[in-house]
């Protein structure tokens, strides 16, 4: 058998005392058989996995057998504890004679730690669409913890003038088809190498499953049951801690760095109905912690654009599928923060504004700040930035780059630089300080 490692090693979800550790697998990556996913044998395989202190696994502190079996495509998703906190660890799996790649990972500062953390955000990697360039420089920056915001996969059929071949140019649909596709993506050195370089804390948006899909309801069975399957390939590609059952994953939680910053990631996709996007669990869920959170920085981090963005021009001019659809819901989140830090995708360009309870109200106060992350590789939509941001006074910037966000929360200051490729390489496009209330340019 080849080596079984082409997918690379990840870590994710980190605590104060532990992190997730994955690898997944798959001598032939996308491998036609429904039967044989990753091109493995349908039975069993053990995978030992070592952590350690060092890169070059001198001082190897903990170590483990576990099984990777066909009903999870081989997966692999070993739970660590009774790590430091705040500390830097490598990992590496082998089965047999093959021996992966090694990450680096770190764990979560300790409920009472001040120290300052360092995160990316990241979302939108149509694969068609372009090389992963950024991850390439995220990865170098080896961020504390990445933040994926949703369209880790696209679901929908390859697109026009693609820039390199899907595994297959059919929508995705099925289990396999959903399997063979994050196979596909994750064949980017540069997507494997972000892994490798952080600890991950994914949440998603539609694509993972289908084009501006709503969860809930007013599904039809045969959609229940591909959500179902997409759901389960996402899980088989991710560092997540929990898994999923009955057709449903638990995603909204909250990854907490000390008294610094308290991360509330957000689902917008499973539990919509005709007036939230969160539902009511994940909305109570929610303004409890913003209440409680001790917490210097609330921040959250969900895929969609949370202020209102009015475009000019012909209807619609406000998208149904992001917050400007579900403004009830939006404004009491708004109405209940104060200091409020966002981090969004889904546009495919850079943003930066304000946020308030009342978007259309100039004497409202403002409750809080948005950072939109641009998209990895997808392609932007035609956008005419100077009416966008004359028709919405509370929007301040905008820049049309590919790229990531790269922030720092500290006890004193909050900090996001918008990191944007260009040919030569990657530059801060621009930078910014926040208090939560304003945003201030700090690199003119
Ligand atoms: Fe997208
Ligand atoms: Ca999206």
């Amino acid at each position: 058998m080849a080596n079984p490692f082409t997918l690379g090693v990840a870590s994710g979800e980190p605590l104060p005392d532990g992190v997730v550790l994955w690898t997944r697998l798959a001598p032939v990556p996308a491998h036609p058989d429904p039967k044989r996913p990753g091109g493995m044998p349908d039975r069993a395989v053990e995978v030992s996995w070592q952590v350690a202190e060092d890169s070059r696994f001198t001082r190897v502190i903990q170590h483990g057998v576990t099984e990777a079996v066909p009903a999870w495509a081989h997966s692999v998703h070993v739970r660590v504890a009774g790590l430091r906190p705040g500390a830097e660890y490598f990992y590496r799996f082998r089965t047999g004679a093959d021996l992966s790649s090694a990450g680096r990972t770190r764990t979560a500062n300790d409920e009472t730690s001040t120290a300052a953390v360092r995160f990316a955000v990241a979302n939108c990697q149509r694969y068609e669409h372009g090389p992963y360039t950024a991850y390439r420089h995220l990865a170098e920056e080896r961020p504390d913890v990445v933040f994926h915001v949703g369209d880790y996969i696209y679901e929908l059929p390859q697109s026009e003038r693609p820039v390199r071949s899907l595994e297959r140019a059919a929508e995705a649909v099925t289990l396999h088809d959903y399997r063979n596709r994050y196979a596909r993506y994750k064949g980017d050195a540069d997507l494997r190498a972000a892994h490798a370089a952080a600890p991950w804390a994914p949440t998603w948006d539609d694509h993972e499953v289908a084009n501006n899909y709503r969860g809930g309801a007013e599904e039809s069975p045969a959609f229940r049951r591909r959500r179902a399957a997409a759901y389960q390939a996402y899980y088989e590609h991710q560092p997540l801690r929990v898994r999923p059952s009955a057709g449903s994953l638990r995603m909204y939680r909250r990854r907490t760095y000390g008294r610094v910053a308290d991360f509330l990631l957000l689902d917008a996709r499973q539990y919509r109905d005709a007036t939230t996007m969160l539902g009511a669990a994940q909305e109570r869920w929610l303004l409890d912690r913003l209440a409680a959170s001790p917490v210097r920085w609330k921040v959250l981090v969900q895929p969609l654009f949370l202020a209102r963005r009015f475009v000019p021009g012909p209807p619609p001019n406000l998208r149904a599928d992001a917050w400007d659809g579900y403004p009830g819901q939006r404004a009491r989140i708004l109405a209940a923060s104060r200091g409020l830090i966002v981090l969004s995708g889904d546009v495919h360009n850079f943003w930066a504004g304000e946020l308030k309870a009342d978007f259309l109200d100039a004497s409202a106060p403002v409750t809080g700040v948005e950072f939109v992350a641009s998209a990895v590789s997808s392609r932007p939509p035609a956008t005419d930035a100077p009416a966008v941001l004359a028709a919405n006074p509370h929007l301040r910037f905008f820049d049309g780059h590919r790229g990531y966000l790269s922030g720092t929360a500290s006890e004193t200051g909050f900090r996001v630089a918008m990191r944007g490729v260009e040919p030569g390489g990657i530059r801060t496009v621009a930078e910014f300080v926040t208090d939560g209330l304003r945003i201030i340019r700090a690199d003119v």
